[in-house]
C-alpha cells in the first residue's frame, strides 16, 4: 500500500533488521527498542490495524503466532518468557498503521502495562 511505512518495509525500499520472513510473515528488530530484545512480526499483506482482521486475512495472524514461536526459540527466549503486543488505535498508542505484533523480552517486563 502507497504510503504505508511497513509495507515499504517489506518492498525493501526502507532498510530494516530481518529476523525472519516466510510467504506470509516478516519480522524485524524495533528502531527504538523498549527491551533487549524487541521484534516487530507483520503481515505481508497490509492489514490497518486489529479492527481491519477478518474472515477473509486472518490466516495471517495465525502465521505471525507461528512465527513468533520459531523466532523466541531463534532469539533463545523460548524457556525464559516473552510478550506479544499489539496497539490497536490512537489511545493504545498505535502509530503505525499496518497490524503489527511487537515481541518483548530481554528484562522483567511489569503487569499491568501502562
Ligand atoms: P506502535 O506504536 O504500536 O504502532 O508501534 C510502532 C513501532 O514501530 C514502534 O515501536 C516504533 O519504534 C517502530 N518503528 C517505527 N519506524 C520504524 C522503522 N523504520 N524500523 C523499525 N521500527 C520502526
Ligand atoms: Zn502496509
Amino acid at each position: 500500500m502507497a504510503d504505508c511505512l511497513f509495507c515499504s518495509i517489506i518492498a525493501g525500499e526502507i532498510p530494516s533488521k530481518k529476523v525472519y520472513e516466510d510467504e506470509w510473515v516478516y519480522a524485524f528488530e524495533d528502531i527504538s527498542p523498549v527491551a533487549p530484545h524487541h521484534v516487530l512480526l507483520i503481515p505481508k499483506e497490509h492489514i490497518a490495524s486489529v479492527n481491519e482482521i477478518t474472515a477473509e486475512n486472518s490466516a495471517a495472524v495465525a502465521k505471525i503466532y507461528e512465527a513468533a514461536g520459531k523466532i523466541a526459540q531463534q532469539l533463545g527466549i523460548a524457556q525464559e518468557g516473552y510478550r506479544i503486543v499489539t496497539n490497536c488505535g490512537e489511545k493504545a498508542g498505535q502509530t503505525v498503521f499496518h497490524l503489527h505484533f511487537h515481541l518483548i523480552a530481554g528484562r522483567d517486563l511489569q503487569w499491568p502495562p501502562g
